[in-house]
């Protein structure tokens, strides 16, 4: 493919700017590949490298990079929300999520963002999928599974379900987006009760880790009922890029994607909130090719 890397053509140089992943670990990020790709399609002269930093280094970690001139940061497990306290602004929707993966510099620090949430509502939005009016099954109370529930109070889903292995964490999520939403949106769940939700055209979010290689054979609900209730699915894991759960549902001739739209959209529009530009579908596409052969 051409135009790799914006540093197949170009040097760098004294205006090279420098956008960086903190993390722990970070070995096995596809953000470099990402932003890198970025750069070059987009003909912008600018650098992504990956970082380790042990928890509790993140204020000094962020306070370095503001004091190097670091353009912007993303920001990954386990320091979404330790890095909370480093910032000068938070955007609305990173501040109800509570949880942080992109810092924007801006004269006074960073402002934090969360691209979690606009990455997902893109990824679905290029499946032809709304969550308007929708009744959704979010499977998990996780970080990810935050970000869903969230996005899900701002599209107007009609009904929520929020289902999860340690029941109190759906409860305590759907609190938290019932405050934020200012109704009774989200229900906690069982994840053993689904079958008794009375639609027949779910959305259903997979954001538990069940499916991540190398535990390729598991899904997180087992019970073929409840996949005759779906309609779409999604499923946050990319690694398989098939996984049981969307097995289950494209065998009943169903819909389901993967995650890996949702990591490209949300390096999309950190990069896009870097560099001030709008990304065009011709180059998201390019990118995806190169994140496909990537996995
Ligand atoms: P997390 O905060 O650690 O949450 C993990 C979730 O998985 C919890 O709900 C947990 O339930 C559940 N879980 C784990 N093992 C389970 C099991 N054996 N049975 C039932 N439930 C189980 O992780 P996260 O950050 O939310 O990430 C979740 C998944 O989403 C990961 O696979 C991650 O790679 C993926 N992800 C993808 C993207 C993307 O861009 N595509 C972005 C973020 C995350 P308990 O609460 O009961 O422990």
């Amino acid at each position: 493919m051409a135009d790799i890397s914006y540093f197949d053509k170009n040097e760098i140089d004294g205006r090279t700017k420098v956008c960086m992943l903190i993390g722990n670990p970070v070995e096995h990020t596809l953000s470099p590949l990402i932003h890198n790709t970025l750069a070059g399609l987009c003909g912008i002269n600018m650098v992504y490298v990956a970082c380790p930093v042990r928890p509790g280094n993140v204020e000094s970690a962020v306070r370095g990079a503001f004091d190097l001139g670091v353009l912007g940061l993303n920001v990954t497990v386990p320091h979404k929300i330790e890095v909370i306290s480093s910032l000068c602004d938070i955007d609305h929707m990173a501040k109800a999520v509570g949880s942080v993966n992109t810092l924007v510099r801006t004269e006074a620090g960073y402002k934090g963002y969360n691209t979690d949430v606009s990455g997902l509502m893109r990824a679905l939005r290029s499946d032809g999928v709304s969550l308007k009016d929708r009744d959704v099954v979010i499977l998990g109370a996780g970080g990810a599974a935050r970000s869903a529930a969230f996005l899900c109070a701002e599209q107007g889903s009609g009904r929520v379900f929020i289902a999860n292995r340690s029941v109190e964490k759906a409860e305590e999520l759907s609190d938290a987006v019932n405050g934020y939403s200012g109704t009774d949106l989200c229900k906690p769940i069982s994840l053993n009760n689904l079958t008794a939700l009375d639609s027949n055209s779910l959305i259903s979010i997979q954001a538990t880790s069940v499916g991540l290689y190398p535990d390729t054979e598991s899904a997180v609900v087992e019970d073929p009922a409840f996949y005759e209730k779906v309609e779409y699915g999604f499923d946050l894991v990319y690694r398989p890029g098939n996984t049981k759960f969307m097995r289950n549902i494209r065998e009943r001739g169903k819909k389901c994607s993967n995650g890996i739209t949702m990591l490209l959209y949300q390096g999309i529009r950190a990069f896009e909130l870097w560099n001030h530009i709008n990304v065009s579908d011709e180059m998201s596409a390019k990118l995806l090719v190169r994140l496909k052969e990537a996995l």
